[in-house]
């Protein structure tokens, strides 16, 4: 794609970087075929293809956007299933990201989108704010139908009972030998507590240390895909710092992640950071030793096979962020049927669940579109259980079937040794 930035412009490091990805777009299109919101919208601004034309005007013009490519840009999911279709490699990831901010930059929401906005950005990546924020949202319930239909969504999320004892009384003995650190996460930890003991059970039953990061844990990508650059950076560095001190201090081998949106998140440090001077090299450490948990264990010789399992049915959900963000698809199927499971995936894989972050929250309608759908695939499967790699789709989806939804981690948790999750 032919690009204009000025000379003067390429100076800026963001516009430099965006020009270079715009320029290896051949407007060919083939992202457009598997662009969730294209798919269903069926325009083409709502495709990957139009948004890159959308942004590469902003960016050029140095133009305030309107409310409508707002929009455009604000339905885009960053589920990034356009860059595993892309044959030009054309990092959508980079671009849509420089184009939030610039956005939140120049643009001037409705007042009560702002606040909404500023609300999830202080709240999400704090685990006891969030809690405090999940008690208040079930007190709302009984009223919800006097709400503005944007809150409807966000009230409809309920966190799963949890099943086992909480992290902490689950470390049980004090191990030796190599160590990992686990990234708790932050929504996680209100939510998905059952996940991260079961990591950790699966984890030091392959015999190795784990550290638990200090709270909150959060990776950033909260803020970050709000557009709310200055709050991210700040958490990113402040992470970066902290982490790579843990990892020192404990003799950290690998940071492990379950929640896959953290991983791709954590892996883009490296690249975030790359012209700080005192930066760059901690961060592209802490890329380089971020790994999912079934990507680790694929590495550290999977799991141990377990004939009980055979009769559990399992469907697996790809999360956008493993398979598209991270690359990570075949190791979460291998895991489980090494584990002995009878697994088989989902049909439309590539499509994104609606889940992606906060935008659930903020596009209710799209969002319970592309659950619904992927929940009438999951009801055709006829399984016991749905496995998925990042709770915030387990939790998404919960809202459309009544089949159960555990994470990878949990099932093999089990097949080794550790409780049944569902
Ligand atoms: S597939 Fe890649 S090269 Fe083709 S239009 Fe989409 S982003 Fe551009
Ligand atoms: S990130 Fe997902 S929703 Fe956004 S343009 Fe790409 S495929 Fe479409």
């Amino acid at each position: 794609m032919r690009t204009e930035f000025t000379a003067a412009q390429l100076t800026d490091p963001g516009l430099h970087e965006a020009n270079s990805i715009l320029r290896k777009c051949v407007h060919c299109g083939f992202c457009n075929s598997t662009c969730p919101t294209f798919k269903l919208l069926g325009d083409e601004l709502d495709g990957p293809r139009g948004r890159i034309y959308l942004l590469k005007n902003l960016m050029e013009q140095d133009e305030t956007p309107s409310g409508k490519v707002v929009s455009h840009i604000d339905r885009c999911l960053s589920c990034l299933s356009c860059m595993t279709t892309c044959p030009s490699s054309v990092n959508y990831m980079h671009l849509v990201d420089a184009g939030r901010s610039y956005i939140e930059k120049k643009f001037r929401r409705p007042l009560r989108d702002r606040l909404f906005r500023r609300l999830l950005a202080a709240t999400l990546p704090h685990p006891a704010r969030f809690r405090l924020l999940l008690l208040f949202s079930m007190l709302l319930l009984p009223v919800r139908r006097l709400l503005p239909r944007r809150f409807h969504g966000a009230l409809k999320l309920r966190p799963p009972a949890t099943r086992n004892k909480i992290i902490k009384e689950d470390r049980g003995q004090a191990r030796t030998g190599k160590a990992v650190g686990l990234v708790a996460g932050c929504v996680q930890q209100v939510i998905g507590k059952d996940i991260n003991s079961a990591s950790m059970r699966l984890l030091e039953r392959r015999g190795w240390r784990v550290h638990l990061l200090p709270e909150p844990a959060c990776c950033g990508a909260v803020e970050h895909h709000l557009g709310k650059q200055a709050l991210a950076e700040k958490r990113f560095r402040q992470n970066i710092t902290d982490w790579i001190q843990q990892v020192d201090e404990h003799g950290l081998e690998a940071l492990i992640v379950n929640a896959s949106g953290c991983g791709t998140m954590l892996k883009d440090y490296g690249h975030l950071f790359r012209h700080d001077e005192s930066l760059a090299a901690a961060a592209g450490r802490i890329s380089g030793m971020t790994q999912d948990i079934a990507e680790f264990l694929s590495e550290q010789q999977g799991v141990t096979e377990n004939g009980e399992m055979e009769q559990v049915r399992v469907a697996y959900q790809s999360p956008c962020s493993m398979q598209h963000g991270q690359k990570i698809d075949i190791q979460p199927l291998t895991l489980l049927r090494q584990a002995g499971f009878k697994v088989q995936e989902l049909p439309e894989k590539y499509m994104c669940c609606g889940s992606a972050g906060t935008y659930n929250i903020l596009q209710p309608a799209i969002a319970a579109e592309l659950g619904e759908r992927k929940a009438v695939y999951i009801e055709q499967a006829n399984v016991d259980v749905v496995a998925s790699g990042n709770m915030a789709c387990m939790m998404h989806l919960r809202q459309f079937t009544d089949v159960p939804f555990v994470h990878t981690a949990e099932l093999l948790d089990w097949a080794t040794g550790g409780p049944k999750p569902f």
